[in-house]
């Protein structure tokens, strides 16, 4: 078993960085000020860019020319990353999450309402 505190591989950097870019997604405001929607939109340009997994990056650089960020509010944001999450998971094998917001808020900002993450 490698030890917890390896460098991170391609998986645990993978959900740490869905963990961020989700949550701040559901914390993103309904209505984002036009400063708040520049800086969205320079976070979510900078990973095809920077983001330390190069394989994922060119495919991420690929899928946004396709699908550019939605940066409109908080409801567009998280259906948005969704979507993008769901083609990897996709080219990964995996199932398909449900981008619908309740679902959504419930694994990233609310919990199951029978209180088990409270
Ligand atoms: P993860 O896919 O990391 O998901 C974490 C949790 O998010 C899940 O347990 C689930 O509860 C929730 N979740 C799942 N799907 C969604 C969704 N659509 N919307 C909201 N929540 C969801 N790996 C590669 O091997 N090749 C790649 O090209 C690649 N590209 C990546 C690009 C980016 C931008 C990022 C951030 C990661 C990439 N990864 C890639 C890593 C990969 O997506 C996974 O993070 C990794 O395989 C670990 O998967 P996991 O099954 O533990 O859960």
């Amino acid at each position: 078993v490698r030890p917890e505190n390896c460098p991170p591989d391609v998986e645990k950097l993978g959900r740490a960085t869905w963990t961020f870019l989700h949550t701040t997604a559901a914390y993103y405001p309904e209505r984002p000020t036009p400063n708040q929607r520049a800086n969205m939109l320079m976070l979510l340009r900078s990973l095809p860019i920077l983001y330390p997994c190069s394989h994922c990056a060119s495919h991420l650089d690929e899928n946004m020319k396709t699908s550019p960020p939605d940066v409109s509010g908080r409801l567009g944001l998280s259906r948005w990353l969704c979507e993008r999450h769901n083609e990897v998971n996709e080219r990964l094998g995996k199932g398909k999450f449900d981008c619908g917001i309740k679902s959504l808020d419930e694994r990233w900002k609310d919990g199951p309402s029978d209180g088990s993450c409270d």
